[in-house]
């Protein structure tokens, strides 16, 4: 049977070149970057050439680099850390953020006397910069803002916020995992204090990830040790994983333009056949601002997970946005806050467009669905 991967955004395969590249670590490069001697100095270069790979992209100082194991420790390393080191003990977030982001700051509710305010979101996704101006009090000290939502797609003006933020002297953390790589950021003359992103969304290897850090910025560890990466997170860099990230950076860099002109066609094209083939239709999320791999629609009347399990036994993965946790099932709390009634909200399924999509698949996808819904609504 043939397979048809539509889940970009939960993972990507790794790109060509960063299997060389990372083949290429693996047979010959196995110091550690801490040692002083060749071996050492060799595993470092390829760290060196990461961070270089990632500091020429975002336009940033190699300083303000700091690698993670992922997007998950880079949510937690910026926003505890950030709110250990500085004054004030309110933060303020949006409930269509990830877990690492939401769950980093519960603990910090729960365990260290921490408030937090959030924004209300309206039934596409977005939110309001005025009601955010609004929330910030003396003793806020973050706001935490995706760049992009993972599930429906929105993308958030990560630069006003960030203006609004520097204005009133409070920190601002995005996570841009589902940015970075897809959308030309530039750190230079941003007001973005911290950032977040993650290498296996991007075409790299699970494992590896970075948060940056502007000059300037205090900002506690959160792993004690050996003052690896700057004294910033301690432990022996997983250098095979960093060296793939790079390489996948690199890769990112050079389609950037052409990855966003296919696969953004790729979407439109989606977004129109699917709407004139099936009815009772709902696209989660703003069409205006959207990430060009993003597809989320409900399917009223019937049920995500269901539509979901169907779609796989035909070789078709996508997400149904739900967790099953313990027995039960969960809706997600993306789609939750959009506040579309119960119907809306346990059929939405999210299609994550990648380099690999093609309008064929996209075809067998639309005609597979058609089926099953019209099977599911009978
Ligand atoms: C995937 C994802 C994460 C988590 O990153 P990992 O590298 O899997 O830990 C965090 N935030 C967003 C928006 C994501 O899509």
């Amino acid at each position: 049977m043939s397979t048809i991967y539509l889940d970009h955004a939960a993972t990507t395969p790794l790109a060509p070149e960063v299997i060389s590249k990372m083949t290429h670590v693996m047979n010959n490069i196995y110091g550690n970057p801490s040692s002083i001697h060749r071996f050492g100095q060799d595993a470092k270069l390829e760290v060196d050439m990461a961070r270089e790979e990632i500091c020429s992209f975002l336009n940033a100082k190699p300083l303000e680099i700091c690698f993670t194991s992922g997007g998950t420790e880079s949510d937690n390393h910026a926003i505890i850390g950030a709110c250990f080191a500085n004054d004030g003990n309110h933060i303020i977030t949006a409930p269509t953020e990830h877990k690492a982001v939401l769950n980093a700051i519960n603990y910090l509710v729960e365990n260290h006397g921490y408030s937090v305010s959030f924004l209300s979101i309206s039934e596409d996704g977005t939110i309001d910069l005025n009601e955010l101006k609004f929330l910030i009090k003396k003793e806020t000290v973050l706001v935490s803002l995706m760049y992009v939502n993972n599930e429906i797609g929105l993308i958030h003006p990560v630069e006003e916020i960030g203006e609004i933020c520097k204005a009133h002297n409070i920190l601002f953390h995005t996570d841009a995992v589902q940015a970075f790589g897809k959308i030309n950021i530039d750190l230079k003359n941003s007001a973005i204090d911290l950032l977040s992103a993650s290498s296996h969304k991007i075409y790299g290897p699970k494992g590896a990830g970075f948060t940056y850090i502007r000059k300037g910025t205090l900002i506690d560890k959160t792993v004690h040790g050996g003052a690896q990466e700057f004294d910033m997170r301690s432990g022996t860099e997983n250098v095979i994983s960093i060296s793939g990230f790079g390489e996948a950076v690199k890769r990112c860099k050079k389609i950037l333009d052409s990855d966003f002109k296919k696969i953004s066609e790729l979407q439109a094209y989606f977004i129109q056949h699917i709407q004139s083939e099936i009815t009772d239709i709902h696209i989660n999320g703003s069409l205006e601002n959207r990430i060009y791999n993003n597809v989320n629609i409900s399917f009223s009347g019937c049920n995500g997970e269901a539509i979901l399990h169907q779609l796989n036994t035909k070789g078709i993965a996508v997400s149904s946005g739900s967790a099953c946790t313990s027995g039960s099932i969960e809706s997600s709390h993306v789609i939750e806050a959009l506040n579309l009634g119960s119907s809306l909200t346990n059929s939405a399924i999210r299609f994550g467009l990648g380099r690999s999509t093609t309008r064929d698949e996209l075809d067998t996808v639309i005609s597979s669905l058609k089926n099953i819904i019209q099977l599911f609504r009978k």
